[in-house]
Order: C-alpha cells, then sequence, then structure tokens
C-alpha cells in the first residue's frame, strides 16, 4: 500500500495553468471497464463500512466554528484521505487499464486547460491533474489562509465545490473501475465509509450539485438504507 503521491504543480504538468472551471465530462466515451456489473451494490458489501458512528453528527457545523473554517478544515482531511486511498490502489490505474477517466455509466471526464483546449487524457494523467490542482489551491494562501485572523477570499465556497467535484469523480473512478481491487486488498469498507462522510458532507453543506453525484446514486440510496 503506498502513500500520498507527492503531485507536481498542476502548472508544471504540462506547461499550462489548468482551471477547475474547464473540467468537463462527456457522455461520448465509451467505459470499458465494468459496463454491466456493479459490484459495489452487492449487499455482502455495501453493508460493510470501518465504524457505525453517527456520521450526521460528525458533518454538522460545531457550534462557535467558523463555517468557512469548518468547510476547509474539512476540504484538507477529504482530500488527504482520498488521495491516499487512490495512491494505494495507483499499480491497478495505469493508462492501459483506464485509457480514459470513467465513471459510472458512460461518464467520462476530460480535463480542459484555460485555453479551452480539451486534453485526451488516461484516468491515471487526469486524476493526477486532479490532485496537482487541489493540492495547489490548499497551499494557496490567499485561498486556503492559515494564519491567524487571515479572511477567506470571496468565492471561496466556490472553489471548495470544485475541489469536493474533483474528490468525488476521483471515489467514483475507483468505484467504477477499481472496487475488485479495492475488495481484493481490503479497502472496501475504509471507501463506503469515506463515501457516505463524503457525500452526507457535500449534501449538508450544499457542496455538489444533484446530476455530479447521479452517477452514484445507487450507491449513495444503497449506503444510507444500512443507517
Ligand atoms: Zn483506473
Amino acid at each position: 500500500m503506498g502513500g500520498c503521491h507527492s503531485y507536481p504543480s498542476a502548472k508544471e504538468a504540462d506547461g499550462k495553468t489548468l482551471q477547475p472551471s474547464d473540467i468537463s465530462s462527456d457522455k461520448l466515451g465509451i467505459n470499458n471497464n465494468n459496463q454491466e456489473a456493479r459490484p459495489y451494490l452487492q449487499q455482502q458489501y455495501v453493508c460493510q463500512r470501518i465504524t457505525h458512528a453517527d456520521m450526521y453528527a460528525l458533518i454538522a457545523l460545531p457550534p462557535g466554528v467558523d463555517k468557512a473554517e469548518w468547510l476547509a478544515s474539512n476540504t484538507v482531511a477529504f482530500f488527504k484521505h482520498i488521495n491516499l486511498f487512490s495512491s494505494a490502489l495507483s499499480e491497478f490505474c495505469t493508462p492501459s487499464t483506464c485509457p480514459t477517466a470513467c465513471g459510472p455509466g458512460n461518464a467520462v471526464y476530460v480535463w480542459t486547460d484555460d485555453h479551452g483546449r480539451k486534453l485526451k487524457c488516461s484516468a491515471p494523467l487526469y486524476f493526477d491533474y486532479a490532485m496537482s490542482y487541489i493540492q495547489d489551491l490548499l497551499t494557496d494562501e490567499d485561498v486556503f489562509p492559515t494564519k491567524a485572523g487571515a479572511k477567506f477570499p470571496t468565492g471561496f465556497v466556490f472553489m471548495v465545490q470544485k475541489v469536493f467535484l474533483l474528490l468525488f469523480r476521483t471515489m467514483a473512478h475507483i468505484y467504477w473501475s477499481h472496487y475488485t481491487q479495492a475488495q481484493q486488498v481490503g479497502l472496501h469498507p475504509h471507501l463506503n465509509t469515506l463515501f457516505m462522510h463524503l457525500t452526507l458532507f457535500c449534501r449538508h453543506h450544499e457542496l455538489l450539485d444533484p446530476e455530479d453525484t447521479e452517477p452514484l446514486q445507487d450507491l449513495i440510496t444503497a449506503l444510507g438504507r444500512q443507517g
């Protein structure tokens, strides 16, 4: 199991600045990994979590805590966890196994640079771009200030929403293309717990649109039934 990747700057990745607003997905791509089976929906897997703690208690804004600070600290924590799991499965996600960054259904995530050019890229490259982008943002003192008294910028929530969209897509690709491998190494109870925490947090704080989460709505519903 690997640790966190140290990602190059998004600007270094291909010499261009990559913008989250340019990320788009289309329905034209063909997913060739897992067309029909959705093993993550099988009851023997969907019921597996590492904790049955009250998730709602974990996601709500604690009394006396600033809303932006709460969003920021959770954004960092979710990034670290999802980056860690993605790294743990990275040996299974290569340009040959995953020539496109696909998700459930026929969703294909396409990275677009700041000149509007769509970059044809494999899943590992797409998610390298995504993680680099997020890492750059989280370490940008103007966006995620760490100094006492520093104010969060206008549009902070919008940036957080972009980060959570990329994190959701990372998990969507893992569930869609690498669930069996995650299950074989025993990571699936952790995935379910993290995914449930992520989706409940995003719903409570209105960070993802229903159309963004729709590809995994069946899993969200199935996990919700487990209580
Ligand atoms: Zn992959």
